[in-house]
């Protein structure tokens, strides 16, 4: 598993935040989607002190492969293409899921490890592929079209504090119902677009309803997952969800929800048991990766001798400095499944940053053998190979990267160790535009820049790298 700071699919580098964050930009392309997932970040940004922040992407193969699964039959339902949408996985803890840039859902770890089961998170993504499919993100954009600069503006400053008002005040449907002193133009375009936005999420829980239906699934989780915000907005007043901020929930989406949930044929369907090992297994990879040891002993005590417990200690235990610890918790899962290409890829990982590189490349390549489209494994394999002391595979590194970045160009790890594993070659011209690119995908666009500059002078004009260089240097981000 892999954390990294970056501008997602070069479209925007912004970051939400549960207490503190605020809009950057450092989209490229697109800027209406920009503009759009503004607004949700805006709204979930309460705080007074904002500092920039980029989008932490994590990347890992185990949980990227299970939320395509989930979401798999649920596109088919939408009639959204398999290949034009993606889930993007967030390094936050807090409980947040969103839709942005054009008909990707950005889901943030938080909501992975709170979901109890499969349905809760499928039922939160069916949501989202509803929002996908009323092509919500598009009217958005129209409203905000609509309202003036100044209006707008003021609606990205204090959308926040509208939507905890409204929530506090437990308001239904009508904005009415936010108490205001005085109703200046802000206020007018802020009550309009909360209004507005109401009504796209009761359309998208219908649809989400639907395609839960429609594919075999219950609406229960779903319904759980919206209930607990409930809950816990009676007895939180400090800490604002920003899940809650993006997707208002006034009492009668609960109800509405609830009556056409409880009609649906598959009510009272639970997930498959395997399925559920998998939701559990990578809770508990994303629990020992993103949390301290403390709080991945509470969740996983000793006394658990469940695998998903087994897997989290296993991980905690490398990542907090005992490493000999950690291999062999790791070693005895793998003698429980030889096959799991999870366990080896996690094996590889604990080498590699333990400065093992030689011994890491084994498991990774083992892990991804076992699984071909395994992408961060590849990736994790790349810069096994090229820090390991064997100089024939840094040749290998390179054609395993150089294939992930033909197949994947937003993955801006790879085109950094592809950089180094060029550099390592002694080839400069293929080593600085890999850099460059890799920079230009992190929002580093100044440093993207003065690379290409200098890669430009160093081969043929017009050759393939000179235009890659060109196209870079001549790269405006979008205000
Ligand atoms: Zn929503």
């Amino acid at each position: 598993m892999q954390e990294a700071k970056t501008s997602d699919d070069a479209n925007h580098a912004c970051r939400i935040r549960s207490r503190k964050a605020t809009p950057v930009f450092a989209g490229w392309r697109r800027t209406a989607a920009v503009i759009a997932s503004l607004v949700i970040v805006a709204q979930a940004a309460p705080a007074a002190a904002q500092t920039p922040q980029r989008l932490s992407i994590i990347r890992d193969a185990e949980t990227e492969q299970l939320l395509r699964d989930y979401t798999a039959p649920i596109f088919k339902a939408a009639g959204i293409r398999s290949g034009a949408a993606k889930v993007i996985i967030v390094g936050d803890r807090s409980f947040n899921a969103f839709v942005a840039n054009g008909q990707k859902i950005f889901v943030n770890v938080g909501s992975i490890m709170e979901s109890k089961t499969p349905n809760e998170l499928i039922g939160v993504l069916a949501h989202e592929s509803g929002h996908i499919a009323g092509g919500h993100l598009a009217r958005l954009r129209m409203e905000l079209a609509n309202a003036t600069i100044f209006a707008v503006a003021g609606m990205l400053m204090g959308g926040a504090a509208v939507a905890v008002s409204a929530r506090n005040r437990n308001v239904g449907s009508n904005p009415a119902g936010v108490a205001g002193a005085i109703l200046g133009p802000q206020e007018m375009a802020r009550r309009a677009l909360l209004s507005y936005q109401r009504g796209e999420e009761q359309a998208a829980d219908i649809a989400a309803v639907n395609y839960l239906n429609a594919t075999g699934q219950s609406a229960r989780g779903l319904l759980a997952t919206l209930e607990r915000f409930q809950n816990d907005s009676l007895f939180k007043t400090s800490s604002i969800d920003p899940y809650l901020l993006s997707h208002p929930l006034p009492r009668e989406r609960i109800s509405n929800l609830e009556q056409l949930s409880k009609k649906g044929p598959h009510w009272d369907r639970t997930d498959p048991p395997a399925l559920q090992l998998r939701h559990d297994m990578a809770r508990a990879k994303l629990v020992g990766f993103t949390t301290n040891s403390g709080e991945t002993s509470r969740r996983y005590p000793l006394s658990d001798a469940s695998m998903p417990a087994r897997y989290g200690r296993a991980i905690a235990a490398y990542r907090f400095g005992r490493l000999d610890d950690g291999l062999a918790q790791i070693s005895a899962l793998i003698a429980v499944q030889p096959n799991n290409p999870w366990f080896h890829e996690l094996r590889g990982q604990a080498l590699l940053e333990a400065g093992r590189p030689d011994q890491a490349v084994e498991p990774l390549r083992r892990a991804a053998a076992l699984v071909p489209g395994g992408t961060p494994i590849q990736v994790m394999l790349g810069h096994a190979l090229l820090s390991s002391n064997n100089p024939k595979n840094v040749d290998q590194a390179i054609s395993i990267l150089a294939r992930v970045t033909q197949r994947e160009a937003d993955y801006a790890e790879a085109f950094q160790y592809l950089a180094m594993a060029y550099e390592k070659k002694g080839n400069q011209p293929q080593a600085m535009i890999s850099a460059a690119q890799g920079l230009m995908l992190m929002g580093r666009f100044v440093e993207a820049r003065t690379q290409a500059d200098r890669v430009k002078k160093l081969v043929p004009e017009n050759s393939p790298i000179w235009l890659k260089a060109d196209d870079i240097m001549t790269y405006r981000p979008s205000r």
